[in-house]
């Protein structure tokens, strides 16, 4: 099962997407958390990277597309994948439809989480995120167990830089001008779904594995 996260920054894709990953058996790919890992060791992808994450603004393509399709032709995504937070872009779109269709697959479900921007701010100034293991917590909706310490690995939690109210509304810019647009291009695929992520967490994923099946 080959899957696409869709949905504005702070709908929670990744919520979702980690769920989906643990129930299905397939890996999670978060070019988010890829590009914080690169940034955490150094690496000049990681470098290069924060400028534009840093302004709220997109990574370009480029140094985005390949990163992806290398990830997906490893061994461990031939039963599938989940794919959160890309693509962003048309441009992503059309590189990843062309890449499966070379070897003569395509993605079977492009699932939109819709939240409007007016619960955004408030979903993001919440966020609390572990950035030695990429867990993510709500201060009000999905508490750690101790303030500020991450459930899984004990380190500490924080406000992300870019989860700053200034970055958050211009991120949400950028998702309307570039992101948006690929809803329509999945509808035309006939693979898009969308739910209602205003909903809770749980509701949010037994609507998704109503869409997937058990
Ligand atoms: P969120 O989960 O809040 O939407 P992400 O962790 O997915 O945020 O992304 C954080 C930042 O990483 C983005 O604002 C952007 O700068 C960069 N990024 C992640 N995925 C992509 C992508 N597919 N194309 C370009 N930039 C990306
Ligand atoms: P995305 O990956 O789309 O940027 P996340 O999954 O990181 O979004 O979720 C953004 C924030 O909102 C996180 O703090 C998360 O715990 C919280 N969150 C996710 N889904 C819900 C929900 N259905 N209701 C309330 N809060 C949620
Ligand atoms: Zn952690």
């Amino acid at each position: 099962m080959k899957i696409i996260m869709l949905g504005a920054p702070g709908a929670g894709k990744g919520t979702q997407a980690k769920q989906i990953a643990a129930k299905y058996e397939i890996p999670h790919i978060s070019t988010g958390d890829i590009f914080r890992a690169n940034l955490k060791n150094g690496t000049e992808l990681g470098k290069k990277a924060k400028v534009y994450m840093d302004q709220g603004l997109l990574v370009p393509d480029e140094l985005t597309c390949d990163l992806v399709m290398d990830r997906i032709a490893q061994e461990d995504c031939a039963r599938g994948f989940v794919l959160d937070g890309f693509p962003r872009t048309i441009l992503q779109a059309e590189a990843l439809t062309k890449a499966l269709n070379n070897i003569g697959q395509a993605m079977d479900y492009a699932i939109d989480v819709d939240v409007p921007d007016e619960n955004i701010v408030n979903r993001m100034s919440g966020r609390r995120a572990c950035l030695n293991c990429g867990s993510t917590y709500h201060i009000v909706y999905n508490p750690t167990k101790t303030e500020g310490v991450c459930d899984v690995c004990g380190s500490q939690t924080v406000l992300r830089e870019d989860d700053k109210p200034e970055t958050v509304q211009k991120r949400l810019a950028v998702y309307h001008e570039q992101t948006q647009p690929l809803i329509d291009y999945y509808k035309k695929q006939n693979i898009l779904k969308t739910v209602d992520g205003t909903k809770s967490m749980d509701e949010v994923f037994s609507d998704i594995v109503a869409i997937l099946g058990e």
